[in-house]
């Protein structure tokens, strides 16, 4: 891989088993539509050098296509948008056909400055691949691979 990189990303992601059960539960309920939802931090564990998801929360897929796309209303945003105690820190969204890599529209988000963008892969039914990258805007969106720890 020769992607040009200037900006390595540091952080450590945590997700703990029972968080990661619960996006492939909510999306293998989802489908065959995509299934999203965010991922919540509690402020005050804010670190510049780790990130750990608290919370999931699964949101209403907005989309005028559901099987193919996803869309998050701003407002099922707003009472974590505006929860000082918690921070939103993840958008996560699965796949039920396609690879666990960003779309063409994924790249197209509002939310590209929300730090994590997870996508769950669920093309090979027994094997659900879970992805985590952070986008980047420039004229274009690019995204760059993170890797997370699953722990407790
Ligand atoms: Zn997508």
């Amino acid at each position: 891989m020769s992607m040009p990189c200037e900006e390595r990303v540091r952080v450590s992601i945590h997700l703990s088993r029972k968080l990661y059960d619960e996006m492939i539960s909510h999306s293998r309920h989802s489908l065959p539509n995509e299934a999203c939802g965010i991922l919540i931090q509690e402020a005050s564990f804010s670190s510049t050098h780790e990130l750990h998801i608290h919370t999931f929360i699964p949101l209403p897929n907005h989309a005028a296509h559901p099987t193919q796309q996803f869309v998050i209303h701003p407002i099922d945003m707003i009472p974590y948008l505006t929860d000082q105690r918690r921070t939103i820190v993840g958008i996560f969204h699965s796949h039920p056909t396609a690879v666990s890599t960003p779309s063409a529209e994924d790249l197209a988000t509002l939310w590209h400055t929300i730090p994590t963008h997870w996508i769950l892969s669920l093309q090979h039914e027994d094997k659900p691949d879970l992805q985590v990258y952070s986008l980047k805007k420039t004229t274009t969106t690019a995204y760059h691979k993170l890797s997370f720890v699953i722990g407790q």
